[in-house]
């Protein structure tokens, strides 16, 4: 059994500055591999889970539901009922309350969920199965999210998307073949979401200094190591090679499990994902198809970093509240963000979107979510620095 992503976690739970806080993982099995899927059965058997339910869509059952279904059946008399979730007039899957009734219909009392696809086929399986009371297995079709192994379930109520804490899967099977033939969109935005932690990071360690932000050193290395994953990967990634989908798939669950460790999402959200939570709630509000959540947060991260170096720089140069020490702290921390023009090149590199021009997001939209954006979170930024200090 290949538990090195487990072992990981575990080895930097007992490095965790405040050993209270430490949270074991719900999650006891992960398998990244090229046959990841043949170990699914004897976890199941192990389990005694007899009756599974399915949950794709049409795009991820032919990717990986239907080779599950023709291989499952051969062991143990399992029985298999499955849902398959449609998409909105726009052609999109949403985890809204329709997916969510729809699959409270269909699923009778199966031992467990298998939640097969990208992140929102996981949100709408995390939050049925937890307010169901059962677990729930991952089976992630595409690398594009570092959501798949975490207990927050994004879910659009009234056309607002509120983020539940519900449950972490009790275990994850990718199969990296599966991953390579995902369309090349979500795993650039799987990119998108992974260098978003250029920023995240950053926003952090300011805002641990400016606001006394909850803080770990222990998930600050986590979220690098998992970022330079990535960083050294990309002719992989691009060329979708196995050793590539391994490398980003196994970068988002560290990063999941960074997030999981210090049992909030400052390591892996910034202002970045300010940007991208405003942008998304006005395409919801306007009825607009959504864009891919990495692919908003990758070039939200490339704007930030060219405002932020503008902008930050000078601010703190001239802010008579701070010390010089912890001006000076604050100007290596923003050294340590690449420039917007590196951020870029690195997205296309994968052959993803770079401007919020080439995502298709309106300039005026962009405008008022970097004058904005800060206030759909609490928490501390350099966003929210520029834009108070103003
Ligand atoms: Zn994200």
């Amino acid at each position: 059994m290949n538990n090195s992503l487990l072992d990981w976690y575990q080895l930097h739970m007992e490095k965790l500055e405040d050993s209270q806080l430490a949270a074991p993982l719900q999650t006891e099995q992960m398998e990244v591999g090229k046959n990841a899927y043949a170990k699914l059965e004897s976890f199941l058997s192990s389990h005694d889970f007899t009756h599974i339910h399915l949950v794709y869509d049409k795009h991820t059952f032919q990717a990986a539901g239907e080779s599950l279904v023709k291989r499952l059946p051969s062991h143990n008399q399992i029985t298999i009922s499955k849902t398959e979730l449609s998409p909105d007039a726009n052609g999109d899957v949403i985890a809204n309350e329709t997916s969510i009734a729809y699959l409270l219909t269909e699923v009778q009392r199966p031992d467990v969920l298998i939640a097969i696809g990208a992140g929102t086929i996981h949100d709408i399986t995390r939050f049925v199965s937890y307010k169901m009371g059962l677990p729930f297995i991952s089976i992630p079709t595409a690398p594009s999210v570092d959501g798949f192994n975490s207990k927050g379930a994004p879910i659009v109520l009234k056309k607002r998307k509120i983020t539940f804490q519900t449950q972490a899967p009790i275990a994850l099977f990718a199969d990296t073949s599966v991953l390579a033939e995902a369309p090349r969109p979500l795993i650039a935005a799987g990119v998108g979401d992974m260098i978003g932690k250029w920023t995240s990071l950053a926003d952090w360690q300011f805002g641990t200094m400016m606001a006394q932000e909850p803080y770990s050193e222990t998930a600050v290395a986590m979220t690098k190591e998992a970022l330079k994953l990535v960083t050294s990967s990309l002719d992989d990634i691009k060329n979708q090679t196995d050793i590539g989908m391994k490398a980003l798939i196994e970068a988002l669950l560290k990063s999941g499990m960074a997030m999981s460790l210090f049992g909030l999402s400052h390591p892996a959200s910034g202002g970045e994902h300010h940007l991208s939570h405003y942008w998304e709630m006005h395409y919801l509000e306007k009825n607009k198809k959504q864009l891919l959540h990495g692919a908003k947060v990758g070039v939200a991260c490339g704007l930030l970093a060219d405002h932020y170096h503008k902008q930050a720089n000078k601010l703190l140069l001239t802010d008579s509240r701070l010390t010089i020490n912890q001006q000076e702290k604050a100007q290596a921390i923003l050294a340590s963000i690449p420039s917007g023009d590196e951020i870029r090149r690195t997205l296309s590199s994968v052959g993803g979107s770079t401007t919020p021009h080439e995502l298709g997001v309106p300039s005026e939209l962009v405008e008022n979510s970097i004058k904005h954006a800060h206030t759909v979170r609490d928490r501390h930024t350099f966003l929210r620095y520029i834009n108070e200090s103003r």
